[in-house]
């Protein structure tokens, strides 16, 4: 997979192709971005250009280099992640110093058969106080022929000591028509599809490409139907759907974040009538249905409502509770 394969981040694959390039490569990068940007995919097929027997300034895929980095058996390219103390323990962990010791041992190392000695740090917030002062003297004064690439997804969690010796490289979220045509065009979709997925992905291509389509239907038929439900004050369905939304844990954002969308193209319908701008065009008249039996103000109002219940729910709140009142506060004069 060479840098071509890496879809929307023009930028960034323009910037690290160029460093090869022109002989500007730094020691240490920092790849910055929500999940989903296709960071790690870059930094792997980073260090596959880096040591490429064929190109110069991209993969072949086809050298031995690339193959044994592509299989995760290259000596001189490693990966550092996150670790979890304990079999048992459900957290993601954290990098702990011994990690940056041995990393520190191999670094000093030359290469043993590639260009550059490379190092992936994922999840690089994930690193223990100590872990991140000990690597602090490794960027510092960093072993030639080495490439240290860190990887965040949250970048103020960072001491500011390690980002700021870095090149920092952003990942940055692609728009709702861009994802929509490279779901189109790469991945085959059909453009309903494409578009219904794409909004949910918030521009993220990694999260778009492994959603399955079936899936993101019956959780829109759901939304859907809170909305609905929810307006008619249907009180024995608000609290049934209140306590089984709030086991669903880690989809629970997503889940609003699909009613946000709804209620967008509730409004336009109310407001023009025309599905130019529609996400959810293939339910239009589903979506026409109920928009034009409210009052603007009172679908503005919902809108309100779910946004403060989504930061609600970031606070570590009751979740069942929130949901209660969030669906509580949409009950509307609805027929
Ligand atoms: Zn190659």
């Amino acid at each position: 997979m060479s840098f071509n394969n890496i879809l929307g981040q023009e930028r960034a694959k323009k910037i690290l192709e160029n460093s090869i390039v022109r002989g500007t490569i730094s020691h240490a990068y920092l790849f910055a971005g929500p999940e989903g940007m296709g960071k790690r995919f870059t930094a792997f097929n980073f260090a596959k250009a880096l040591n490429c027997y064929t190109n110069v300034g991209d993969s072949c895929d086809n050298c031995l280099s690339c193959r044994k980095i592509d299989s995760l058996n290259h000596p001189d390219v490693g990966l550092i992640k996150p670790e979890a103390s304990s079999e048992r323990s459900e957290s993601r962990g954290s990098i702990r110093i011994e990690a940056i010791r041995e990393l520190q041992k191999r670094l000093s190392l030359k290469p043993y058969e590639g260009k550059k000695k490379v190092v992936i740090l994922d999840a690089a917030e994930d690193m223990t106080t100590g872990a991140a002062n000990a690597f602090l003297k490794t960027l510092e004064e960093p072993p030639g022929e080495t490439v240290i690439i860190m990887i965040t997804s949250n970048l103020n969690s960072l001491l500011p000591t390690v980002a700021s010796r870095c090149q920092i490289i952003r990942f940055n979220t692609l728009s709702h028509e861009h994802i929509t045509e490279i779901l189109i065009k790469n991945y085959g979709f059909r453009r309903e599809h494409a578009s219904i997925v794409s909004s949910l992905s918030k521009g993220r291509l990694g999260r778009a490409v492994t959603m399955d389509y079936k899936a993101v239907c019956k959780l829109r038929s759901e939304a859907l139907k809170l909305i609905i439900n929810s307006m008619k004050g249907d009180i024995e369905y608000i609290f049934s759907e209140s306590k089984r939304l709030a086991r669903k844990g880690e989809v629970l954002p997503e889940f609003l974040d699909f009613i946000i969308d709804l209620l967008r193209d509730a409004l336009l319908i109310h407001e023009t009538e025309t599905n130019d701008y529609i996400i959810h065009k293939d339910i239009y008249d589903e979506l026409r249905g109920f928009s034009l039996k409210l009052k603007k103000q009172f679908i503005i109002d919902m809108f309100d409502t779910v946004y403060r219940t989504q930061t609600l729910l970031k606070r570590n709140v009751n979740q069942q509770l929130a949901l209660d009142s969030m669906m509580m506060s949409m009950v509307g004069d609805y027929r």
